[in-house]
């Protein structure tokens, strides 16, 4: 007997359909709002429990559906959105396959509630897990209530792929986030578990729902792009360059005001930095392209968020060349600084994104403080490093990525100066050496700073420099490990400090709350999705000053981001190194001196927690030969 060929029935279709569209509580919430839009809500609220696994509800005072249409809601292939073949060529509407409810409803619990606009009564439909259950007569507002419980209840192979709570609430989050940045005359509410996380005015103005997705701070600090050219409109608004984030997550990309995730045109955005952003930095953007719906193929995935475009090449080059002009005649303040130097290694200039201070370029490792010439703020410039640089052998020496440092200081004599560090990052030396190295630092003689950025001390076998910064890290971190085990000690703030975190950050940051609070942070929710600060643990007091705290948060937030929370001893090298005095900072001798004992006390002195060297020597030997007194 051959194989029997059936038609599978519509419960069967339609549960194999969800597995395309409906992939996560996101989804989910990404459809239904989608819905609600298309039925031309100005008013629409959003509600998540258990991050939408367990529920979630959306209310829209949009068009609404009447009583007698309600069944064909959960029917597949039954829409409101297109009628003809022609229609698929030019779509208008979010939605348009017809397979979004019946989808939900194959795998959840749903009740849609509807009232269509001026009448006097609506209709209730309950669905669950692909059958219909009942349809009734309700009261309720004006507009469409659609809620959403028990997602993947009747497929446990979906509901165990599904990530964590936290995960799955800050997708859906995010969506929303989206939806609110492309629909500024729309006035979005969203509640997480009870707590209101997101709203917007809906008062049409894009600078607005920008504000309320970003915070006030950071909106004001966008730069607005307007352009068009050849049937394109491009508006929105670029970070400047020290906005730029170490992943993509700041980026928003709207074509016809659907929200896109992956698309040439995002590259294009980020071509249209170049030169003004280092290495493995991202723009922070929100880019939305308007085109003749004819050039647009929406249909190419059944959660729509891919489209395909007809002048893509055409298209990239005009948004390179919209942003590239915009950053270009753009006062990026004095944030942007063009730094030129000359040193042994020879000399070169560049441009770089950090703060204008020197003390930003000595940080990175990419200057010494003696050989820069000028410094100046730069407007326009879309210019890169240029330089006369050593060989990359340098940089690996110094233990850096990129490097124009003096010959002298840099480059190892063969045989001659040593790291203290030798062993590698982070490992321990065999005990009797540390014990060596503790000893000098308690014994040596401080003979004062160079360029503010290394202490030079002088020690029984000659001459050694003491990075300040990777010395303090290493102390702190030391510290702040040490404390994990007691009580915290906090350093309550006079003035406690603001954080403007927008929705999908605050929650990835609220989700470490307790563990931050076990450091000694003082921290209380203020606003829809910002925080006050108000006590430091004792030993990052150091993160009071100006500026400090919000870059800490904002390099926590992408380390989260991109690796999880998981990653306690990255926190703390990353709040020690955020804490600690920099290069370029003054010290007394007092301080200095306090330096060294507090680095003698370490577990492992040789190296700050990310492993590069505290600490390197010129030994008498080494001195000697150089000067030509010995052989
Ligand atoms: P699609 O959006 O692709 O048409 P859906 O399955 O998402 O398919 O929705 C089916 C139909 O139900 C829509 O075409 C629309 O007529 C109606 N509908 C769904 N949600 C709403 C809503 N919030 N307000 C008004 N009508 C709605
Ligand atoms: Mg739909």
């Amino acid at each position: 007997m051959g194989p029997v060929i059936r038609r599978l029935d519509d419960q069967l279709v339609n549960r194999i359909a969800a597995g395309e569209v409906v992939e996560r509580p996101a989804s989910v919430v990404k459809e239904l709002v989608e819905n609600a839009l298309d039925a031309g809500a100005r008013r629409i609220r959003v509600e998540l429990e258990e991050g939408g696994k367990t529920r979630i509800r959306v209310l829209d005072d949009g068009m609404g559906v009447p009583a007698d249409q309600l069944p064909l809601v959960f029917e597949r292939h039954a829409t409101s959105k297109i009628h003809r073949p022609e229609d698929l060529d030019a779509i208008t509407s979010l939605g348009f396959r017809g397979e979004a409810l019946p989808s939900i409803g194959a795998v959840a619990r749903v009740r849609f509630r509807s009232r269509p606009r001026g009448t006097a009564e609506g209709a209730v439909i309950t669905w669950e897990g692909g059958r219909f259950q009942a349809l009734a007569p309700a009261g309720g507002p004006e507009g469409t209530e659609v809620e959403v419980r028990d997602l993947f209840f009747n497929t446990p192979a979906r509901l165990r792929f599904l990530k964590t709570t936290a995960t799955e609430r800050r997708r859906a989050v995010a969506v929303v986030t989206e939806m609110a940045l492309a629909y500024p005359e729309v006035a979005f509410e969203l509640w997480v578990e009870g707590r209101e996380s997101l709203r917007t005015s809906g008062d049409g103005d894009p600078r607005e729902a920008v504000a309320a997705v970003f915070g006030r701070e950071r909106a004001r600090r966008l730069i607005e792009l307007e352009a068009d050219g050849a049937g394109i409109t491009l508006s929105g608004f670029l970070g400047p360059p020290d906005m730029a984030r170490r992943d993509r997550s700041g980026q928003h990309l709207f074509i016809n005001r659907r929200w896109v995730h992956s698309s040439p045109l995002g590259a294009a955005v980020e071509r249209g930095y170049e030169g003004l952003l280092m290495t493995r930095q991202y723009p922070v953007f929100i880019l939305h392209v308007g085109l003749d719906p004819a050039e647009v193929d929406v249909n190419v995935h059944p959660a729509k968020t891919e489209v395909r475009l007809r002048r893509e090449r055409e298209l990239f080059g005009l948004v390179v060349r919209a942003v590239r002009e915009r950053l270009a005649g753009a006062n990026l303040g004095r944030r942007l600084v063009r730094v030129e130097w000359e040193g042994e290694a020879g000399a070169g200039q560049g441009l770089d994104g950090g703060r204008p201070d020197r003390a930003s370029l000595y940080e990175t490792g990419r200057l010494f403080p003696g050989e820069v010439r000028d410094v100046a703020p730069a407007v326009g410039a879309t210019e890169g490093w240029r330089r006369a640089a050593p060989g990359p052998e340098v940089a690996a020496a110094a233990g850096v990525d990129e490097v124009a440092l003096p010959a002298t200081l840099a480059v190892p004599e063969p045989g001659g100066e040593r790291e203290a560090g030798a062993a590698g990052a982070g490992k321990e030396l065999p005990p009797d050496e540390t014990q060596a190295f503790r000893r000098l630092l308690r014994t040596c003689r401080v003979l004062g700073q160079l360029g503010r950025t290394y202490l030079v001390a002088e020690a029984d076998d000659g001459l050694w420099l003491i990075d300040q910064h990777a010395a303090h890290e290493r102390i702190l971190f030391d510290r702040l490990r040490r404390a994990g085990s007691e009580p915290p000690v906090q350093q309550p703030l006079l003035v406690p400090i603001p954080l403007e975190l927008g929705p999908e950050r605050f929650e990835l940051f609220w989700e470490s709350r307790e563990e931050l609070a076990q450091l000694g942070f003082g921290l209380e929710p203020f606003g829809r999705h910002s925080l006050r600060v108000t006590a430091l643990p004792v030993h990052l007091a150091g993160l009071a000053d100006g500026g400090r705290l919000e870059a800490a948060v904002d390099e926590l937030l992408e380390l989260w981001q991109r690796e999880g929370r998981r990653q306690p001893d990255r926190v703390l090298a990353l709040l020690a190194c955020k804490a600690a005095v920099k290069a370029g900072d003054a010290l007394t001798q007092e301080q200095m001196d306090r330096l060294l004992q507090d680095l003698a006390a370490t577990d492992v002195p040789f190296t700050c927690p990310h492993g590069r060297p505290t600490a390197l020597s010129h030994p008498w030997s080494d001195l000697e030969r150089r000067f030509g007194r010995r052989g």
